[in-house]
């Protein structure tokens, strides 16, 4: 069984004492690739001595996260630019409108959003999107961006079942993770009535630790229990969402 994690934030600090034997029970549970997004242009150094550390293991996205998105946000936009013209990324991620936090970069958060789907497009990616408390200002980037090469993964997934559909309209996959087996996660009570070739798994790690370690430090490993949930949901064996989610991954991805 080979499990995709198409988001994790394996250079978190929180990693730091155990990265090595967190890697180990990832590949142990079957959990080989492990896609990694980028924050800021702070994070770049940390992701590339990942990918040299666990070569087999790693595969690397470029772009600017939306709540780093700030005064200085043209500097970032120009490092994500040089950094994808430089060598081979699988994704731009994560990207996309965060207005939990603060609302004062709306519009300089949506220019990013948009000038970054456009690089996806020039490079041929597909895109990572964190959305947050945002959802019709991302849709409004999207839909003016719509297009056949226009394509990618809805990260972390919390809509309602009609948000899902639209965003599987513009060529976006769902990913799904620990919040699907949180009580009041909602998602797990639609799920079923979207196909399980727009899905794909990831943790979101360290963050969104599925149950029963809900709270603790979440890790690649624990995708297994997101399998198990949507194995329930899809009324399928597990060996199956393994391998449709990571066809899925691959669709995306391009490996
Ligand atoms: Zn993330």
């Amino acid at each position: 069984m080979i499990f995709t994690d198409t988001h994790t934030h394996l250079y978190s600090s929180q990693f730091q004492e155990d990265r090595n034997e967190m890697m180990h029970r990832a590949v142990e549970a079957g959990v080989s690739r492990l896609f990694v997004p980028s924050i800021d242009s702070s994070y770049t150094q940390k992701m590339y001595d990942l990918e040299s550390q666990f070569p087999e293991n790693v595969y690397l996205m470029m772009g600017l996260h939306p709540t780093y998105v700030k005064e200085n946000y043209l500097e970032e936009l120009a490092h994500v630019e040089t950094e994808l013209a430089k060598r081979k990324f699988y994704a731009v991620g994560e990207i996309g409108m965060d207005l939990f936090w603060d609302k004062s970069f709306l519009k300089e958060q949506q220019h990013a959003f948009q000038h970054q789907i456009q690089l996806a497009k020039k490079y041929q990616l597909g895109i990572n999107i964190h959305c947050r408390d945002a959802f019709d200002e991302t849709f409004e980037v999207l839909e003016s961006e719509k297009a056949t090469d226009l394509f990618g993964i809805f990260h972390c997934f919390t809509g309602d079942l009609e948000q899902a559909q639209r965003a599987i309209s513009l060529g976006m996959k769902l990913g799904i993770g620990g919040v699907a087996t949180f009580k009041n996660g909602k998602i797990d009570q639609f799920l079923n009535e979207i196909e399980l070739q727009h899905i794909v798994l990831e943790t979101d790690s360290p963050y969104l630790a599925p149950v029963p370690h809900r709270g603790k430090r979440n890790e690649s490993s624990y995708i297994t229990l997101v399998a198990e949930k949507l194995s329930e949901i899809y009324n399928l064996p597990i060996e199956e969402i393994a391998q449709i989610t990571t066809e899925n991954s691959k669709a995306i991805f391009g490996i």
